[in-house]
């Protein structure tokens, strides 16, 4: 298992001890010159050592070896991990496009990548203040990061939309958290979040315990869980890179983390030759509307990939066309990557003899309720039963 040595930030290199600061809750989550995120390092040098006696593919046939994320514990920090079997997802062949494969990160336990971030932070909270009994609540902005709560047995304070579906509702209360209704958007969620964490920091002098953070995607425990998604992608494809990534705008998956697992991975000798160009379909407005932070796009640039601009239209008619015709339920952030296909296609940006990835960050049915609004679909009163003729190509 390797040795943490620092935190350090991925703009301006600056570093920062993994130790708690005796006034704080838990080690910084921003960098403190430039509020970038913070990468965990480890020892390279004895990383190195070990993985010239075992070569990957040694390590892959190892008996007992876990069968989800946590199989890349030898690159991961030593604890005992919060699980409910995230990672090691699918990597599906596309039944119509040569070269093109899909990584369905929706076949993860709450349905979303976001899974392999959030059990890495739950477990390595459980480090910062005294191990799997937790004694301190965590803020969340996610059902999935409440059921995670509850395989750690802490409390969640969960804050969501007012205008939930009855069945997120019904999840959140069996995992039992304690819902906070906001009125507006995920964002205003955020911000009340903020506030009551803030809030509980200041209280702690009070004898009232402090909230743990666990929203923010850039957190550096969940880069580092969100990491494995880099690794599984270059196993399951023997120990090679893709040529290409089509890649979801939103928070589910990052960037970040699967960069620094590419570079990890070339340090230990794991995988070599040119890193995989990364396409984005971005969706610019409406419901649906998600782009990338600043630093996923210096990324893109650097891969010799390009972010796509795309309509609502378009990436609906990807979501219901994968559907139908390979019967994957893409979320639309990964319909929207999906959308960038075509058109990357057929400009030969992408090649049919190339080997192409179309990562899906979450299930579409968690998005359930926002594409009934969208789609145009025939009903029988409540209920949906068929796409219009023409599906939603043409106008109805
Ligand atoms: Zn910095």
């Amino acid at each position: 298992m390797p040795l943490i040595t620092h935190l350090e930030c991925s703009r301006c290199r600056h570093q920062v001890s993994m130790a708690r600061p005796p006034e704080a809750v838990m080690p910084p989550s921003f960098c403190p010159v430039d509020g970038g995120t913070l990468l965990i390092r480890y020892d390279m040098k004895a990383l190195r050592m070990r993985a010239r006696r075992e070569q990957p593919a040694e390590l892959a046939a190892r008996p007992g070896r876990s069968a989800g994320m946590w199989r890349y514990a030898e690159v991961l920090p030593e604890m005992m991990p919060i699980s409910l079997g995230e990672g090691w997802t699918p990597l599906l062949r596309s039944r119509r496009h040569a070269g093109l494969m899909v990584k369905d990160e929706g076949a993860n336990p709450t349905g979303t990548a976001e899974a392999r971030g959030v059990a890495m932070a739950l477990s390595m909270m459980g480090a910062y203040d005294g191990g799997l009994q937790g004694r301190w609540p965590v803020a969340a902005l996610s059902i999935g990061q409440a059921a995670y709560a509850a395989a750690a047995q802490r409390k969640a304070h969960l804050f969501l939309p007012r205008d939930l579906s009855p069945e997120d509702d019904l999840r959140a209360v069996l995992y039992g958290a304690e819902v906070h209704l906001v009125d507006g958007s995920v964002e205003q969620c955020r911000r009340r979040l903020e506030y009551e964490v803030n809030h509980r920091r200041t209280a702690q002098d009070a004898g009232e315990d402090p909230w743990i953070d666990l929203s923010a995607p850039q957190h550096p425990f969940r880069v580092e869980g969100g990491k494995t998604l880099g690794y599984e992608l270059v196993e399951q494809m023997g120990w090679t890179y893709p040529d290409a990534l089509l890649w979801p705008p939103g928070d589910a998956t990052s960037l970040i983390s699967v960069w620094k697992a590419f570079e990890e991975m070339e340090d230990l000798g794991w995988v070599a030759g040119r890193r995989p160009r990364i396409y984005v379909g971005e969706i610019a407005a409406g419901r649906f509307a998600a782009a990338l932070d600043s630093s996923s796009l210096e990324i893109v640039a650097a891969s010799g990939g390009r972010v796509l601009r795309l309509d609502e239209r378009t990436m609906l008619v990807a979501l219901s066309d994968w559907a139908m015709q390979e019967g994957v339920f893409l979320s639309p952030q990964g319909a929207a990557a999906a959308a960038a296909f075509g058109p990357l296609a057929g400009g030969g940006e992408v090649r049919p003899d190339e080997r192409s990835v179309l990562v899906n960050p979450s299930a579409g049915w968690k998005d359930g309720d926002a594409l009934l609004a969208a789609l145009p679909l025939r009903r029988r009163g409540r209920f949906p039963t068929s796409l219009p003729v023409g599906g939603i190509i043409t106008p109805v």
